[in-house]
């Protein structure tokens, strides 16, 4: 930092930047929100997983922004925006963004700028199709900052140019933009026949998520330097997989493997066919910390600050283990299972699917740490 002063991101129009928009505009994202409302399926009354990320966080989060942020770059403004990238509907967004203002506050305090604490925005992002009325109907009444809703898919600018101080997103980006073209082609050899993912796939299979995995990244970095201030944090946490470990082994894939093998059990019964499934696929990578740092090195914008493994405390909940991930997995993966296989379905598949993962997971496996967080930080072009 060279001057004191607001110290906003100017960025160039160069021609990488006109051609991501361009590319942009032609892109098809897809949309796969969470379930909404507030019903026994719904995201709102399954996301204690998640919550449980985003209380692990707390605290790394708490020192992210007592060491990293450099407040006083940002002095002169009167505001402080906060975004929430891929929120869903609640209310573990709250959480977050609570714990964000708490410790930001506090870094003011113990600065001795209690009278220039700002005016806090927060931008709460999802897909147009996420259920933002349930997400606005609920927002803590006794809330102290103001709120912004912002539709569309955060693989694209979001918001505007040097506008945001501090972005989070928490188990989001494990949804790629897309499921990969070649893997829904029958005339291709990554033509993933009988699976809906690519962990226990074929190596063209995983080739082709693993570059749509660095080609999304890519797009999130290069929107996120668009909009984050110079000095300006990110800190994304997420269910991935070890660097040493196989795509095959890690937890996020496995569940994702016996929803797979659920429907293929459907397609023996004759419930469903194998064509169906065969055109299915689940638009979710676990990436490791290291396919995240190279994808940060490439894009340039960003110093990395802090790689952690998140260690998410026991689920403080009656249901097993496994009863919990199968409710996890139908209130996140229904939308997109309804849309290609009908309504009429998901009772028989997820009743199947939590028996699968009685069998197959292991109360006590808690293995290797599934979930992670990283802090970048906005550096000067
Ligand atoms: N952050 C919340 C929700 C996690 S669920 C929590 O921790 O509980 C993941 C959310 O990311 C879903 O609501 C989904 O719609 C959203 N999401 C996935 N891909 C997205 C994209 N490309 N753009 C915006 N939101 C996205």
């Amino acid at each position: 930092m060279t001057t004191p002063t607001i110290q906003y991101a100017i960025h160039r129009e160069t021609e990488r930047n006109k051609e991501m928009a361009a590319e942009n505009t032609s892109k098809v994202f897809e949309a796969h929100p969470m379930k909404g409302g507030d019903g026994p399926n719904s995201y709102t009354k399954n996301s204690i997983l998640q919550r449980a990320s985003v209380d692990a966080a707390k605290e790394l989060l708490n020192k992210a922004i007592a060491e990293k942020l450099d407040i006083e770059s940002f002095l002169p403004s009167k505001s402080f925006r906060i975004a929430d990238l891929g929120c869903s509907t609640g209310p573990n967004t709250f959480m977050a963004v609570g714990n964000i203002l708490e410790a930001v506050e506090s870094k003011y305090r113990s600065q001795g700028l209690n009278s220039q604490i700002p005016d806090f925005q927060v931008f709460f992002n999802d897909h147009a199709s996420n259920d933002f009325n349930m997400l606005f109907q609920s927002l803590p009444q006794n809330r102290q900052y103001h709120a912004a809703g912002v539709p569309g898919s955060f693989y694209k600018q979001v918001l505007p140019n040097a506008s945001i101080n501090f972005a989070y997103s928490s188990t989001a980006i494990q949804w790629l933009s897309r499921v990969p073209t070649a893997v829904a082609d029958s005339n291709s050899p990554a033509w993933n026949k009988g699976r809906i993912h690519y962990s226990n796939a074929t190596d063209e299979v995983k080739r082709a998520y693993e570059t749509q995995y660095s080609d999304d990244m890519e797009s999130f970095l290069q929107a996120r330097a668009q909009e984050i201030v110079y000095g300006g944090l990110i800190v994304l946490t997420f269910p991935g997989r070890h660097s040493d470990t196989p795509h095959s082994d890690a937890l996020p894939n496995m569940v994702l493997q016996l929803l797979g093998a659920s429907l293929m059990d459907l397609v023996r019964k004759g419930v469903v066919s194998e064509e169906k499934v065969d055109s299915f696929n689940i638009p979710v990578y676990s990436m490791s910390t290291k396919e995240l740092a190279a994808a940060v090195e490439r894009n340039g914008c960003f110093s990395i600050e802090m790689v952690a493994d998140l260690l998410v405390p026991r689920v403080d909940d009656t249901s097993s283990m496994p009863q919990l991930i199968a409710s996890h997995i139908r209130a996140g993966m229904e939308g997109i299972l309804k849309q290609q296989f009908g309504e009429e379905l998901l009772d028989e598949l997820f009743n199947l699917y939590r028996e699968k993962c009685e069998e197959h997971i292991s109360t006590t496996n808690t293995g290797k740490p599934v979930n992670f967080l990283v802090v970048l930080r906005r550096k000067e072009d």
